[in-house]
């Protein structure tokens, strides 16, 4: 059984009070979830003050980004050591605006895979298509590519602890979410590519979250279908009723009691 993991990814919002704030108000109406993972993805600048207010919650800090190399001379970078001292457990890989924005690419995307795998970190590596890519039937030719590249000459133990996100562009920040029969198809197929990948084993063990426009109110049925197994939340997050909301209706899924 595949425990789902809400994440709260924060972008680039919030100082150093609100995000103590809403840190607060997430662990205070999350004291004792059951049946879900929460994480939450502070700016940078901020993860060392909500280290500090969550430390022996149930809700864990995650990053949003990080660089490759362990240290060296890369001005304005953050390394996964630096991430997990300050007690991270998971960090988002590849995401859209780092793709699209950034131009990040799939070989950097890759070596941020590994290296946060080698700290001890869990990568969670977003993949997903553009409206003009879907427009043309290339949904899962571009999910595939992303996903191959990402986990590329990584072992199967290590594929096994990483976490996938599929999160279609058009569906980001645009308040329009996919429906959950379409994140069900590429959840789907993503696990497929796992088995090909991978192994049977760890299709059916690696959790796939969806993320695009998820709010309180459409969060249960995303999550419901059975390829999902929880939800990167962006805009939602920053709302501690929101995502809450959001962590119990996620938690509610194969029936596990909620808080
Ligand atoms: C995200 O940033 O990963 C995201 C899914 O954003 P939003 O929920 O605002 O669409």
């Amino acid at each position: 059984m595949r425990t789902p993991l809400v994440v709260g990814n924060w972008k680039m919002h919030g100082g150093l009070a609100e995000a103590r704030a809403l840190a607060q108000s997430v662990r205070d109406g999350l004291k004792r979830p059951r049946g879900v993972e929460v994480v939450v993805c502070p700016p940078f600048t901020a993860l060392a003050a909500v280290a500090e207010v969550l430390g022996g919650s149930a809700v864990g800090l995650g990053a949003q980004n990080c660089h490759w190399e362990p240290h060296g001379a890369f001005t304005g970078e953050i390394s996964p050591t630096m991430l997990a001292e300050l007690g991270c457990r998971l960090v988002l890989v590849g995401h859209s605006e780092r793709r699209h924005i950034f131009r990040e690419t799939d070989d950097e995307i890759n070596k941020k895979v590994a290296a946060v795998l080698r700290h001890g970190l869990q990568p969670l590596l977003c993949v997903g298509e553009t409206a003009e890519e879907r427009r043309q039937g290339l949904t899962f030719t571009v999910v595939e590519g992303q996903l191959r590249a990402g986990w590329a000459g990584l072992s199967l133990e290590d594929m096994g602890r990483c976490l996938l996100a599929y999160e279609p562009v058009w569906a980001i920040g645009t308040g329009v979410n996919a429906t959950p029969a379409q994140a069900a198809e590429v959840h789907g197929y993503l696990r497929g590519l796992a088995s090909e990948l991978g192994s049977k084993d760890l299709a059916q063990t690696v959790r796939i979250l969806y993320g695009g426009s998820v709010k309180a109110d459409n969060a249960a049925e995303v999550t419901q279908e059975p390829d999902v197994d929880g939800v990167l939340v962006g805009g939602a997050s920053l709302q501690a009723q929101s995502f809450i909301a959001i962590a119990k209706k996620s938690a509610a899924k194969g029936g596990a009691p909620k808080e």
